[in-house]
């Protein structure tokens, strides 16, 4: 049985407080509006000097958004939070706006391929990145350069699941000079909190399990007031990626299921992992729950959400295709984290080919988003489709 943080259930809920004189509506109110009008010019100076949280201009801050920012922030138990058009949004000004000509970034285990491909197109500027592929916290540090400003982790990555003592990186940052960040939207805000452990940054997309309907695009940063103020200001208003208030509404209506919806993925998502485990034409179960003791599961960490991936035991990519293709409840698309179970293979599929990735993504991989379609029909989906 999963347990969630009970104040992380009343957090998602009582989202809607500060909108509440909207005639007791239980979600905000959706603020249409690009421009906000103050009643003096002292007063709208006075907003412009902190358009991070105050409401002037929409590509700065607006009020439907800034309900999911608050929250967000009290979920990550961090200061502030801003939110973006995307995850890739988030990520791509986070590394804008805090990195400069001549500085490192060190990418530790499975990274989001696009967040890669952003690492490359940066060198263009001058800032230069290596990826390290290693749990051990002395390894990563001799990977560090003089000049490594960010330590970018996934923990668990979004295609193989490794787990990583994400405190111990924290820390090792801390006393190199270096900032921590994570992408944490596989755990979302409810399996682990890496700010607790001392993570300075910790990024969402939103899109995934926070939305959880398949039906919007949003990413999120959140950390300390002065690193997020420090984003906002060098690239969150220049590069104007930000969410609209529809999207932001989505995104709070998501959130008060969202622990609902993860103790459900988590459950079904394990019981058809140990089912795959055990089954024949399966070689390997990447699920971070199953460790066959090489990923312990760090006290940090409640659980895991309801995406896994496995590795057929012949056949390679051919056969993972096949495999996929036959089956009938499990849509063939990108992302994960909706209510409907989802299959991708693994092996030069886009999403998943992570170019300079060693070790490589198995051949045979196909990776799963386990929706609500029920433990018992799914498998029998799975075990006809590998038969
Ligand atoms: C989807 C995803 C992103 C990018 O988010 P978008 O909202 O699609 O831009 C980043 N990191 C991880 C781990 C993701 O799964």
């Amino acid at each position: 049985m999963l347990e969630l943080d009970p104040r992380d259930e009343l957090i998602c809920l009582r989202s809607t407080e500060p909108l509440a004189e909207c005639g007791g509506m239980v979600l905000p109110a959706i603020a249409q509006a690009s421009i906000f009008r103050k009643e003096t010019m002292e007063e709208l100076h006075r907003d412009l000097a902190r358009e991070n949280t105050a409401s002037v201009y929409s590509r700065g801050t607006n009020p439907t958004v800034r309900v999911l920012e608050s929250t967000l922030a009290e979920l990550e138990r961090g200061e502030m939070c801003k939110c973006f058009a995307s995850g890739m949004g988030a990520i791509g000004a986070t590394l804008l706006g805090l990195l400069k000509a001549g500085d490192h970034v060190l990418f530790i285990n499975d990274i989001y391929g696009p967040t890669l491909e952003l690492a490359r197109r940066l060198e263009e500027f001058g800032v230069f990145h290596d990826q390290v592929f290693a749990k051990d916290i002395d390894t990563i540090g001799g990977a560090m350069r003089d000049q490594t400003r960010i330590v970018f982790m996934e923990s668990p990555g979004s295609t193989l699941f490794h787990l990583l003592d994400i405190g111990g990186v924290a820390t090792l940052a801390r006393e190199r000079g270096a900032l921590s960040v994570i992408d944490n939207t596989v755990a979302t805000p409810l399996l682990q909190k890496p700010i607790e452990r001392g993570v300075d940054l910790v990024i969402h997309s939103c899109s995934k399990y926070i939305g959880g309907h398949s039906d919007a695009v949003g990413g999120a940063l959140v950390g300390s007031a002065e690193l997020v103020e420090r984003v906002f200001y060098n690239a969150y208003m220049l590069m104007g990626a930000i969410m609209p208030p529809f999207e932001a509404f989505l995104f709070l209506r998501g959130l008060m299921t969202l622990p609902t919806r993860i103790r459900r993925h988590h459950e079904d998502a394990l019981a058809i992992a140990k089912h795959l485990q055990g089954h024949a034409a399966v070689a390997r179960v990447y699920h971070p729950q199953l460790g066959d003791g090489e990923q312990p599961l760090p006290s940090v960490w409640r659980g895991h959400s309801g995406l896994f991936s496995f590795e057929l035991a012949e056949g390679g990519f051919a056969h993972a295709v096949q495999v996929a293709n036959r089956l009938r409840l499990f849509g063939k698309a990108v992302s994960w984290g909706g209510a409907e179970s989802l299959v991708i293979t693994g092996h030069k599929s886009d999403p998943l080919a992570i170019a300079d990735a060693r070790p490589r993504v198995p051949a045979g991989l196909l990776r799963l988003s386990i929706g609500f379609e029920g433990v018992d029909a799914l498998i029998e989906d799975l075990d006809r489709a590998l038969a």
